[in-house]
């Protein structure tokens, strides 16, 4: 059921539900989840030492390799019965890990996800065109279930197929598009390849873009190719899937969904607890799920929360930005690199396209290459001046990233296109490494 009226809960009355739920939820997991009862003793702690929100503190961390190590239900609290959902990763980077739902988690998360339509601007009377992965991955059927219960109709295209999803939008007057960012740009280029043009023959309204790190310029090129709103979705499958948090029309931050989830930022090397604001490893508690509670889960994403009042009157805090995983982070000589800075210089330069590839490899030294793509307009303009463009590009990005970026700048449609997310990072320097020890 979408509980349209938690969005307005105010600040005091969150953090009182918060601290109810937290109580409980620490009490449920040890008594429920071996895994908790056997750290809380080894950390010397009882659920009783839980008693304010602040308390939360003590609480250990619960990291991916938890939920790999307990693989496939080891981090199960109702029997396995009683579950109506699996999801799990793709496992390309090891053992998949596995989340669960009961009725009463997919009620939940068919609300969080109904509030960030509604919250994105969706309505009703919309028709959603849902190009997510539909199948273990909890991206399809996450934003499927929260556009049902929101009341919208739901076309259930999936992921790939590109021709036949600009059809849709054609001929549906499709008014939501929820998929990858990436594959948003893919799709309006596409689109005009068949011969629409997505602001006169596609009726869109709202996007709803999640499931990779995107930049504001990205969001200016979706927004003005579509003439449609571009509402950042956060979220993970381990916290349910998408729906975590979402963009209000003010799009100053994403609204994270408090009443069910208590987030904390901390520093990622020492584990302390951040002061508001600041900026650092997003941690959340879920206060409310049943069938695999998981306590201060750390998502490795790095980014800031605030409190301070959004004018769409939701009191839920924001996440302010999100700079990238600390795991996309690449330390290129000693210096700190999120690809999502590398895309923000990029994009600042005018002529560069949303398409690139940043490689970094070791020759004594490590040096990082970017390559990206001119825009086919400029390019195929007679203002183009390739010396001109390379040069303001590469003083973007040491501006931006303070180390010096090889730079090569390629034709429009050089680099591989996805239907997922996009592959933007190439580390090439394992592979030095280990021809070195040879
Ligand atoms: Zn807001």
């Amino acid at each position: 059921m979408f509980n349209e009226k938690a969005q307005k809960m105010k600040l005091d009355d969150i953090r009182e539900l918060q601290e109810e739920r937290l109580l409980k939820q620490v009490r449920y997991a040890y008594e429920n989840v071996p895994m908790y009862k056997k750290r809380f003793k080894e950390e010397g702690i009882k659920p009783s030492d839980i008693k304010k929100l602040e308390d939360v503190s003590k609480v250990p961390f619960t990291v991916k390799d938890d939920l790999r190590d307990h693989y496939p239900y080891g981090i199960l609290a109702v029997p396995k019965e009683k579950v109506v959902r699996f999801h799990a990763s793709s496992g390309t980077t090891g053992t998949p890990t596995v989340v669960a739902y009961n009725r009463k988690d997919m009620d939940v998360w068919g609300d969080l996800m109904a509030r960030c339509y509604d919250a994105a601007g969706a309505k009703p009377e919309y028709i959603v065109q849902n190009a997510y992965g539909y199948g273990l991955f909890t991206g399809g059927l996450g934003f499927h279930q929260g556009a049902e219960v929101l009341g919208c109709s739901v076309l259930p295209t999936s992921t790939g197929n590109t021709k036949k999803q600009v059809t849709m939008l054609n001929d549906f007057k499709t008014d939501v598009l929820a998929c990858t960012p990436s594959y948003a740009i893919y799709l309006a280029e596409a689109a005009e390849k068949h011969g629409y043009d997505p602001i006169e023959d596609f009726d869109l309204k709202v996007g709803m873009f999640g499931a990779e790190p995107w930049s504001e310029e990205a969001r200016d090129s979706i927004e003005e190719s579509y003439d449609m709103k571009a509402q950042d979705v956060y979220g993970m499958s381990e916290l349910y899937g998408p729906g975590v948090a979402i963009e209000c029309s003010e799009q100053k931050g994403l609204h994270i969904w408090s009443d069910h989830f208590l987030v904390e930022t901390i520093d990622p090397n020492t584990g302390e607890v951040l002061p508001e604001g600041e900026k650092g490893e997003l941690v959340f508690t879920m206060l409310t799920r049943e069938a695999m509670p998981l306590l201060r889960y750390r998502t490795k994403d790095v980014g800031s929360v605030t409190y301070e009042e959004c004018e769409c009157g939701r009191k839920h805090p924001r996440i302010e930005s999100i700079d990238g995983r600390s795991d996309d982070m690449l330390i290129v000589g000693g210096v700190n690199v999120f690809p999502s800075q590398v895309e923000d210089a990029l994009l600042e330069t005018e002529g560069i396209a949303e398409h690139y590839q940043i490689i970094v490899d070791r020759d004594v030294l490590d040096r990082l290459f970017v390559r990206a793509e001119v825009d086919r307009d400029y390019y195929e303009s007679d203002e183009y001046d390739e010396e001109k463009l390379k040069e303001e590009a590469s003083e973007n990005l040491k501006a931006v990233l303070n180390i010096n970026a090889r730079l090569k700048l390629l034709q429009p449609g050089s680099l591989p296109r996805t239907v997922g997310k996009a592959k933007r990072v190439i580390d090439q320097r394992e592979e030095h490494d280990r021809i070195e020890e040879l």
